[in-house]
């Protein structure tokens, strides 16, 4: 009897847990957002995020409260003897945080760990050749995201990026869309939507556009989106989004249906920031 009571009681209590825990994480995530932003650190973002001036004050007073949320949650790693600074800290979260900015994904729920490394940083690739032969190599990486709990970035590819911004091409633009899409466990081009019926008319869309690029790869026709987004449907969404936040007005111009369904995802119009 004892022993009955004291399992439902375990049971009791566990389940407690699990329907308190998500009301604990918004109130502890409202007060960051609220706390006051420190004017340095906002001096920073504005030196490191080109658009960021032409956020409307709501927009900027969303984006800083994600910023607070993203930098207490997430743990920055210097790799190969780089000391992470206050400004990388902020260059990448700021990017990372526009892509939340209306509510969009739950703050990267798989991610703990950020890497960055000073540049390009090299792992082991191996691939297939004929049945029985494997071919290994050392290939440089810019970025990458993993689906268990870290994202790789090189530091001077994110710089070269800010300086560049509206060049369409953005790694941490690019690593987070890939955090989005891989919410759901899979890596398919797919993030979670907001109702069952929009994912029949993405579905549509994507495919469609996917399609057009890749055509237009293999026929050497100038693109707005980089041919790397030709991959696979995963790299299709991730170049997608860079383009759709650097260079929105060739996008919408030459890919309305693909802008309006990203802009639907996004819940945003990056084009009356430019
Ligand atoms: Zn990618």
């Amino acid at each position: 009897m004892i022993q009955t009571i004291i399992a439902f009681l375990i049971i009791g209590l566990i389940l407690t847990g699990i329907l308190i825990n998500p009301v604990l994480v918004k109130r502890r995530r409202n007060r960051l957002k609220y706390r006051p932003f420190p004017p340095l650190w906002n001096a920073i973002i504005e030196n490191n995020l080109p658009i960021y001036l032409y956020l409307s004050p709501n927009e900027i007073r969303r984006l800083q409260g994600h910023i607070q949320v993203f930098l207490a949650e997430k743990q920055f790693i210097g790799c190969r003897g780089l000391q992470v600074t206050e400004e990388m800290k902020l260059s990448i979260a700021s990017v990372a945080c526009l892509v939340l900015l209306n509510e969009r994904g739950q703050y990267f729920p798989r991610l703990r760990s950020i890497l960055v490394y000073p540049n390009a940083y090299f792992v082991k690739e191996t691939t297939s050749i004929g049945k029985y032969v494997v071919e290994e190599r050392r290939v440089a990486r810019l970025g990458e995201s993993w689906t268990n709990d870290q994202l790789v970035l090189s530091w001077e590819q994110v710089k070269h990026d800010i300086d560049n911004w509206s060049d369409g091409r953005n790694v941490v633009l690019h690593e987070f869309a890939h955090q989005l899409d891989q919410e759901d466990g899979k890596a398919e081009g797919v993030p979670i939507l907001q109702s069952n019926s929009d994912y029949t008319i993405w579905a549509k869309v994507m495919t469609e556009e996917y399609q057009q690029l890749c055509n237009d790869v293999l026929q050497g026709a100038k693109t707005v989106m980089h041919s790397y987004g030709a991959t696979n449907p995963a790299e299709f969404f991730a170049v997608a989004t860079e383009t759709f936040f650097e260079k929105p007005h060739q996008l919408l111009s030459k890919h309305p249906a693909l802008y309006e369904q990203l802009q639907r995802y996004y819940q945003l119009d990056p084009g009356q920031w430019v």
